[in-house]
Protein backbone atom coordinates (compact mmCIF):
# COMPACT_ATOMS: atom_id res chain seq x y z
CA UNK A 1 0.00 0.00 0.00
CA UNK A 2 1.08 3.64 -0.89
CA UNK A 3 -0.45 5.05 2.92
CA UNK A 4 3.43 6.66 3.26
CA UNK A 5 2.98 8.64 0.35
CA UNK A 6 -0.18 10.51 1.98
CA UNK A 7 0.14 13.81 3.28
CA UNK A 8 -0.14 15.53 6.24
CA UNK A 9 -3.55 16.74 6.41
CA UNK A 10 -4.10 20.32 7.17
CA UNK A 11 -5.71 21.70 9.88
CA UNK A 12 -8.83 24.55 8.75
CA UNK A 13 -6.69 27.87 10.05
CA UNK A 14 -3.40 25.79 7.79
CA UNK A 15 -5.67 25.95 5.07
CA UNK A 16 -7.06 29.61 5.33
CA UNK A 17 -3.78 30.99 6.17
CA UNK A 18 -2.08 29.63 3.03
CA UNK A 19 -5.15 30.29 1.00
CA UNK A 20 -4.75 34.14 1.99
CA UNK A 21 -0.88 34.21 1.72
CA UNK A 22 -0.98 32.90 -1.74
CA UNK A 23 -3.66 34.92 -2.88
CA UNK A 24 -2.32 38.47 -0.71
CA UNK A 25 1.47 37.46 -2.84
CA UNK A 26 -0.42 37.43 -5.93
CA UNK A 27 -3.05 40.48 -5.41
CA UNK A 28 0.01 42.93 -3.87
CA UNK A 29 1.32 44.49 -6.72
CA UNK A 30 -2.24 45.74 -7.91
CA UNK A 31 -2.37 49.22 -7.62
CA UNK A 32 -6.59 49.67 -8.35
CA UNK A 33 -7.51 48.53 -4.66
CA UNK A 34 -11.02 47.32 -6.27
CA UNK A 35 -9.73 45.29 -8.56
CA UNK A 36 -7.13 43.77 -6.03
CA UNK A 37 -10.20 42.90 -4.06
CA UNK A 38 -12.07 41.07 -6.53
CA UNK A 39 -9.30 38.98 -7.68
CA UNK A 40 -8.50 38.34 -3.67
CA UNK A 41 -11.52 36.78 -3.20
CA UNK A 42 -11.77 34.68 -6.66
CA UNK A 43 -7.96 33.55 -5.58
CA UNK A 44 -8.66 32.52 -1.88
CA UNK A 45 -11.78 30.15 -3.17
CA UNK A 46 -10.19 28.53 -5.77
CA UNK A 47 -7.02 27.78 -3.40
CA UNK A 48 -9.17 26.77 -0.96
CA UNK A 49 -10.98 24.60 -3.51
CA UNK A 50 -7.39 22.83 -4.52
CA UNK A 51 -6.38 22.01 -0.96
CA UNK A 52 -9.79 20.85 0.00
CA UNK A 53 -9.83 18.42 -3.34
CA UNK A 54 -5.86 17.48 -2.35
CA UNK A 55 -6.75 16.52 0.89
CA UNK A 56 -9.47 13.95 -0.82
CA UNK A 57 -7.46 13.04 -3.05
CA UNK A 58 -4.46 11.69 -0.82
CA UNK A 59 -6.69 9.58 0.14
CA UNK A 60 -7.04 5.38 -1.38
CA UNK A 61 -9.96 4.59 -2.28
CA UNK A 62 -11.24 2.23 0.66
CA UNK A 63 -13.74 0.14 -1.85
CA UNK A 64 -10.50 -1.17 -3.47
CA UNK A 65 -7.50 -1.46 -0.71
CA UNK A 66 -6.64 -4.61 -0.09
CA UNK A 67 -8.88 -6.73 2.40
CA UNK A 68 -6.16 -6.70 5.51
CA UNK A 69 -6.32 -2.86 4.98
CA UNK A 70 -10.11 -2.73 4.68
CA UNK A 71 -10.28 -4.98 8.13
CA UNK A 72 -7.59 -2.60 9.47
CA UNK A 73 -9.27 0.98 9.47
CA UNK A 74 -12.88 -1.19 9.62
CA UNK A 75 -11.51 -1.78 13.05
CA UNK A 76 -9.74 1.05 14.22
CA UNK A 77 -12.09 4.14 13.14
CA UNK A 78 -14.88 2.39 10.63
CA UNK A 79 -14.97 2.64 6.72
CA UNK A 80 -18.19 5.06 7.35
CA UNK A 81 -16.84 7.45 9.82
CA UNK A 82 -14.04 8.19 7.18
CA UNK A 83 -15.97 8.47 4.56
CA UNK A 84 -18.10 11.06 6.14
CA UNK A 85 -15.35 12.84 6.39
CA UNK A 86 -14.07 12.62 3.33
CA UNK A 87 -17.89 13.76 2.29
CA UNK A 88 -17.56 17.05 4.18
CA UNK A 89 -14.24 18.09 2.74
CA UNK A 90 -16.20 17.49 -0.79
CA UNK A 91 -18.88 19.50 0.52
CA UNK A 92 -16.45 22.80 1.68
CA UNK A 93 -14.60 22.25 -1.76
CA UNK A 94 -18.08 22.16 -3.94
CA UNK A 95 -18.91 25.11 -1.73
CA UNK A 96 -15.70 27.24 -2.35
CA UNK A 97 -15.81 26.25 -6.25
CA UNK A 98 -19.44 27.10 -6.27
CA UNK A 99 -19.66 30.05 -4.44
CA UNK A 100 -16.59 31.71 -5.24
CA UNK A 101 -17.15 33.49 -8.75
CA UNK A 102 -20.32 34.61 -7.22
CA UNK A 103 -17.94 36.57 -4.48
CA UNK A 104 -16.15 37.54 -6.58
CA UNK A 105 -18.89 39.26 -8.42
CA UNK A 106 -20.22 40.31 -5.52
CA UNK A 107 -17.31 42.09 -4.92
CA UNK A 108 -16.82 43.83 -8.29
CA UNK A 109 -20.67 45.25 -7.87
CA UNK A 110 -19.97 46.25 -4.14
CA UNK A 111 -20.33 50.19 -3.42
CA UNK A 112 -17.41 49.06 -0.95
CA UNK A 113 -15.21 46.12 -2.13
CA UNK A 114 -13.49 45.91 0.86
CA UNK A 115 -16.15 45.04 3.04
CA UNK A 116 -17.81 42.55 0.54
CA UNK A 117 -14.39 41.16 0.26
CA UNK A 118 -14.54 40.79 4.44
CA UNK A 119 -17.71 39.07 3.83
CA UNK A 120 -16.85 37.04 1.23
CA UNK A 121 -13.18 35.94 3.49
CA UNK A 122 -16.03 35.18 6.38
CA UNK A 123 -18.33 33.18 4.80
CA UNK A 124 -15.39 30.65 3.29
CA UNK A 125 -13.73 30.16 6.44
CA UNK A 126 -16.76 29.65 8.26
CA UNK A 127 -17.35 26.88 6.02
CA UNK A 128 -13.78 25.80 6.26
CA UNK A 129 -14.23 26.00 10.22
CA UNK A 130 -17.01 23.79 10.19
CA UNK A 131 -15.30 20.56 8.83
CA UNK A 132 -11.99 21.78 10.94
CA UNK A 133 -12.87 17.98 12.75
CA UNK A 134 -13.22 16.54 10.14
CA UNK A 135 -9.61 17.38 9.11
CA UNK A 136 -7.99 16.61 12.35
CA UNK A 137 -9.74 13.18 12.55
CA UNK A 138 -8.62 12.38 8.53
CA UNK A 139 -5.15 13.56 9.61
CA UNK A 140 -5.24 11.01 12.87
CA UNK A 141 -6.18 8.34 10.39
CA UNK A 142 -3.61 9.34 8.21
CA UNK A 143 -0.86 9.08 10.94
CA UNK A 144 -2.22 5.87 11.59
CA UNK A 145 -1.95 4.44 7.78
CA UNK A 146 1.27 5.08 6.90
CA UNK A 147 2.81 3.32 9.98
CA UNK A 148 0.72 0.15 8.87
CA UNK A 149 2.81 -3.38 8.01
CA UNK A 150 3.67 -3.77 4.52
CA UNK A 151 1.59 -6.53 3.69
CA UNK A 152 1.64 -8.37 0.51
CA UNK A 153 -0.72 -10.18 -1.17
CA UNK A 154 1.30 -13.41 -2.32
CA UNK A 155 0.63 -16.48 -0.66
CA UNK A 156 1.04 -15.97 3.48
CA UNK A 157 2.39 -18.21 6.26
CA UNK A 158 1.26 -16.64 9.30
CA UNK A 159 2.76 -18.04 12.61
CA UNK A 160 0.86 -18.61 16.12
CA UNK A 161 2.06 -20.20 19.12
CA UNK A 162 2.53 -18.70 22.50
CA UNK A 163 5.76 -15.73 23.22
CA UNK A 164 9.23 -17.21 23.29
CA UNK A 165 8.79 -20.91 21.23
CA UNK A 166 10.81 -19.49 18.65
CA UNK A 167 8.32 -17.80 16.29
CA UNK A 168 10.33 -14.92 15.00
CA UNK A 169 13.83 -16.73 15.02
CA UNK A 170 11.82 -19.44 12.37
CA UNK A 171 10.90 -16.17 10.78
CA UNK A 172 14.17 -15.40 10.32
CA UNK A 173 15.90 -18.49 9.16
CA UNK A 174 13.61 -18.87 6.75
CA UNK A 175 13.20 -15.27 5.37
CA UNK A 176 15.83 -14.80 2.51
CA UNK A 177 16.26 -10.75 3.65
CA UNK A 178 16.27 -9.36 7.32
CA UNK A 179 12.17 -9.40 8.02
CA UNK A 180 10.35 -6.23 8.37
CA UNK A 181 9.19 -4.93 11.22
CA UNK A 182 6.08 -2.69 11.40
CA UNK A 183 3.80 -1.25 14.31
CA UNK A 184 0.48 -3.24 14.45
CA UNK A 185 -2.09 -1.05 15.95
CA UNK A 186 -3.39 -4.10 17.84
CA UNK A 187 -0.47 -4.88 20.09
CA UNK A 188 2.26 -2.74 21.70
CA UNK A 189 4.68 -5.56 19.70
CA UNK A 190 5.84 -5.52 16.40
CA UNK A 191 4.67 -7.18 13.36
CA UNK A 192 7.40 -9.15 11.55
CA UNK A 193 6.86 -9.74 8.16
CA UNK A 194 9.63 -11.87 5.97
CA UNK A 195 9.70 -12.91 2.45
CA UNK A 196 10.72 -15.85 0.42
CA UNK A 197 11.24 -16.72 -3.19
CA UNK A 198 9.62 -20.46 -3.43
CA UNK A 199 9.65 -21.25 -7.22
CA UNK A 200 7.52 -18.80 -8.92
CA UNK A 201 5.84 -17.75 -5.41
CA UNK A 202 7.22 -15.13 -2.88
CA UNK A 203 6.25 -16.66 0.31
CA UNK A 204 5.57 -14.39 3.13
CA UNK A 205 5.53 -15.32 6.41
CA UNK A 206 3.93 -13.77 9.68
CA UNK A 207 4.38 -13.48 12.73
CA UNK A 208 2.24 -10.95 15.03
CA UNK A 209 3.35 -10.96 18.69
CA UNK A 210 0.49 -10.40 21.25
CA UNK A 211 -1.94 -11.37 18.81
CA UNK A 212 -1.86 -15.39 18.37
CA UNK A 213 -0.01 -16.06 21.61
CA UNK A 214 -3.44 -15.83 23.94
CA UNK A 215 -6.64 -18.33 23.24
CA UNK A 216 -9.28 -16.66 21.12
CA UNK A 217 -11.62 -16.41 24.63
CA UNK A 218 -9.28 -14.40 26.34
CA UNK A 219 -9.18 -11.61 23.68
CA UNK A 220 -11.85 -8.36 23.34
CA UNK A 221 -13.83 -7.63 20.60
CA UNK A 222 -11.52 -5.52 18.50
CA UNK A 223 -8.16 -7.93 19.12
CA UNK A 224 -10.84 -10.78 18.03
CA UNK A 225 -11.09 -8.74 14.66
CA UNK A 226 -7.84 -7.97 14.70
CA UNK A 227 -6.91 -11.99 14.94
CA UNK A 228 -9.03 -11.97 11.91
CA UNK A 229 -7.84 -9.74 9.99
CA UNK A 230 -4.46 -11.61 10.67
CA UNK A 231 -5.54 -14.79 9.94
CA UNK A 232 -7.99 -13.42 6.48
CA UNK A 233 -3.96 -13.51 5.06
CA UNK A 234 -3.08 -16.81 5.95
CA UNK A 235 -3.12 -19.57 3.34
CA UNK A 236 -1.36 -21.66 6.48
CA UNK A 237 -1.09 -20.99 10.09
CA UNK A 238 2.30 -22.80 11.52
CA UNK A 239 1.62 -23.40 14.88
CA UNK A 240 4.70 -23.79 17.06
CA UNK A 241 5.15 -26.08 20.59
CA UNK A 242 7.99 -25.34 22.75
CA UNK A 243 8.10 -28.72 24.71
CA UNK A 244 11.00 -27.83 26.63
CA UNK A 245 8.88 -25.44 28.35
CA UNK A 246 11.81 -22.87 28.34
CA UNK A 247 9.16 -20.25 26.41
CA UNK A 248 7.68 -20.73 30.25
CA UNK A 249 4.38 -21.86 29.23
CA UNK A 250 3.37 -25.84 29.93
CA UNK A 251 2.82 -27.71 27.30
CA UNK A 252 -0.72 -28.30 27.87
CA UNK A 253 -1.49 -24.76 28.06
CA UNK A 254 0.34 -24.39 24.70
CA UNK A 255 -2.25 -27.38 23.05
CA UNK A 256 -5.34 -25.55 24.36
CA UNK A 257 -4.03 -22.16 22.54
CA UNK A 258 -3.73 -24.90 19.07
CA UNK A 259 -6.59 -26.37 19.71
CA UNK A 260 -8.68 -22.96 19.53
CA UNK A 261 -6.81 -21.76 16.91
CA UNK A 262 -7.33 -24.96 14.78
CA UNK A 263 -11.22 -24.18 15.59
CA UNK A 264 -11.08 -21.32 14.53
CA UNK A 265 -9.49 -21.38 11.22
CA UNK A 266 -10.53 -22.60 7.27
CA UNK A 267 -7.08 -23.54 6.57
CA UNK A 268 -4.52 -26.10 7.20
CA UNK A 269 -2.18 -25.38 10.73
CA UNK A 270 0.80 -27.02 10.57
CA UNK A 271 2.32 -27.93 14.03
CA UNK A 272 6.30 -28.06 14.81
CA UNK A 273 7.73 -28.73 17.95
CA UNK A 274 10.61 -26.11 18.10
CA UNK A 275 13.72 -26.02 20.54
CA UNK A 276 14.38 -29.86 19.76
CA UNK A 277 17.58 -29.56 20.67
CA UNK A 278 16.27 -28.99 24.24
CA UNK A 279 13.09 -31.48 24.29
CA UNK A 280 11.15 -33.61 21.30
CA UNK A 281 8.20 -34.73 21.01
CA UNK A 282 6.89 -38.12 19.11
CA UNK A 283 4.56 -38.23 16.42
CA UNK A 284 4.93 -34.40 15.10
CA UNK A 285 7.53 -32.22 12.66
CA UNK A 286 10.15 -31.24 15.26
CA UNK A 287 12.84 -28.45 14.47
CA UNK A 288 15.18 -26.33 16.24
CA UNK A 289 15.29 -22.63 14.75
CA UNK A 290 19.04 -22.68 17.25
CA UNK A 291 20.42 -25.41 14.85
CA UNK A 292 18.51 -25.40 12.36
CA UNK A 293 18.37 -28.70 12.45
CA UNK A 294 14.47 -29.75 10.65
CA UNK A 295 13.83 -26.49 9.96
CA UNK A 296 14.03 -27.36 5.87
CA UNK A 297 11.37 -30.00 6.23
CA UNK A 298 8.98 -27.68 8.13
CA UNK A 299 9.64 -25.13 5.66
CA UNK A 300 8.77 -27.84 2.54
CA UNK A 301 5.81 -28.99 4.71
CA UNK A 302 4.36 -25.19 4.76
CA UNK A 303 5.34 -24.96 1.17
CA UNK A 304 3.27 -27.74 -0.18
CA UNK A 305 0.16 -26.51 1.25
CA UNK A 306 0.56 -23.25 -0.80
CA UNK A 307 -1.77 -23.27 -3.57
CA UNK A 308 0.32 -22.42 -6.86
CA UNK A 309 -0.20 -19.11 -7.91
CA UNK A 310 -2.80 -19.15 -10.91
CA UNK A 311 -5.19 -21.44 -8.71
CA UNK A 312 -4.20 -19.16 -5.50
CA UNK A 313 -5.11 -16.36 -7.69
CA UNK A 314 -8.95 -17.97 -8.99
CA UNK A 315 -9.46 -19.08 -5.67
CA UNK A 316 -9.31 -15.81 -4.00
CA UNK A 317 -11.79 -13.02 -3.20
CA UNK A 318 -11.31 -10.54 -6.39
CA UNK A 319 -11.44 -7.67 -4.05
CA UNK A 320 -8.49 -9.26 -2.27
CA UNK A 321 -6.23 -9.33 -5.29
CA UNK A 322 -6.00 -5.73 -6.05
CA UNK A 323 -4.17 -2.80 -4.91
P1 LIG B 1 9.03 -15.77 19.86
O1 LIG B 1 8.67 -14.90 21.02
O2 LIG B 1 8.10 -16.93 19.73
O3 LIG B 1 9.22 -15.03 18.59
O4 LIG B 1 10.45 -16.46 20.24
P2 LIG B 1 11.93 -16.06 19.80
O5 LIG B 1 12.17 -16.46 18.39
O6 LIG B 1 12.19 -14.67 20.18
O7 LIG B 1 12.76 -17.07 20.72
C1 LIG B 1 12.69 -16.98 22.15
C2 LIG B 1 13.97 -17.52 22.74
O8 LIG B 1 14.13 -18.89 22.44
C3 LIG B 1 15.20 -16.84 22.18
O9 LIG B 1 16.11 -16.65 23.23
C4 LIG B 1 15.73 -17.81 21.17
O10 LIG B 1 17.12 -17.72 21.00
C5 LIG B 1 15.36 -19.13 21.78
N1 LIG B 1 15.17 -20.17 20.79
C6 LIG B 1 14.46 -20.10 19.65
N2 LIG B 1 14.49 -21.25 18.99
C7 LIG B 1 15.24 -22.11 19.74
C8 LIG B 1 15.62 -23.49 19.59
O11 LIG B 1 15.29 -24.17 18.63
N3 LIG B 1 16.39 -24.02 20.58
C9 LIG B 1 16.77 -23.32 21.66
N4 LIG B 1 17.50 -23.93 22.58
N5 LIG B 1 16.41 -22.02 21.83
C10 LIG B 1 15.67 -21.43 20.88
Amino acid sequence: MEFEKIPTIPTADEILDRSFRRASRKVRERKNRDRANVAFVYMVSHAVHDRLVAVMQAFPDFDTIPQFYKDIVEILYGTDRIRQSLGAVGWAARFARDHGPGFAYQTRTADETARMRKRAVARLSSVVRQIDPHLRFLNEVRNVLRTLPHVEDTPTVVIAGYPNVGKSSFIRLVSSADPQIASYPFTTKGIIVGHRQAGRARVQFIDTPGILERPPSERNAIEQQAVAAITHLADVILFILDASESCGYPLAQQEGLLAEIQANTDVPVVVAVNKADLAGREGVLSMSALTGEGVDTVLHTLLSLIPPPEAAREGRDPQESQG
